[in-house]
């Protein structure tokens, strides 16, 4: 059983690398940016709440996904693990989920951050549009420049604050994000392959 948080910013990769992550440890992956899309589309009451804020690439407020992500972890499958994609995004909502572990006395094994220039963000955006068009999928709506740029920003702030969160706990791995999918795969792999220390293995 593996438990993971994955952070980078949009375009890094996270969900091509959390697909794999599924497929190869048979972990739960819950992606806040998909719930959210999801609740978006079915136009459920927290869905209505949510759109304004997805659209315009700002944050959704701590409280509503810190819910969606509760409700998830505690449906899971005894000792199957988790990949947290796209949360935390604030130090409240680390602090949150810190404590949602503990009271479920589940261990986090590893924060991992995809390091990629952020020049090349741009170009993956451009990259994932076109072939979610190919495929005859309508483009996310939060993936034009302008709000690109936003989500960037907002990740960027992010980042600042959250790297010394984990880094502190001895948690934080940083891989090459600017790699291809299977060098980047293999980076993570290897660090699935630390044993993490025993301290760290206490909820
Ligand atoms: P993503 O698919 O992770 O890029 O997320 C898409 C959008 O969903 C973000 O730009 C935010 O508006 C919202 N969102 C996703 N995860 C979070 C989170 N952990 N905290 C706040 N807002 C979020």
């Amino acid at each position: 059983m593996v438990n993971l948080v994955l952070l980078g910013p949009p375009g890094a990769g996270k969900g091509t690398q959390a697909e794999r992550l599924v497929r190869d440890y048979g972990v739960l992956h819950i992606s806040t940016g998909d719930l959210l899309r999801y609740a978006i589309k079915a136009e459920t009451p927290l869905g209505r709440k949510a759109k304004a804020a997805v659209d315009e690439g700002r944050l959704v407020p701590d409280q509503v996904v810190v819910a969606l992500v509760e409700e998830r972890l505690i449906d899971k499958e005894p000792g199957q693990g988790f990949i947290l994609d796209g949360f935390p995004r604030t130090v409240a909502q680390a602090g949150a989920l810190e404590q949602l572990l503990q009271s479920m006395q589940v261990p986090l094994d590893h924060v991992i951050l995809f390091d990629i220039p952020l020049s090349l963000l741009e170009e993956r955006i451009a990259k994932r549009a076109e072939e979610s068009r190919a495929a005859g999928a309508p483009p996310r709506s939060d993936d034009s420049p302008e709000v690109l740029k936003k989500r960037v920003e907002e990740f960027v702030r992010a980042t600042a604050a959250l790297s010394p969160f984990y880094e502190q706990n001895a948690l934080l791995r940083r891989v090459d994000a600017s790699e291809d999918i299977e060098r980047v795969a293999t980076q993570i792999r290897d660090f699935l392959e630390l044993k993490p220390k025993p301290h760290q293995r206490q909820p």
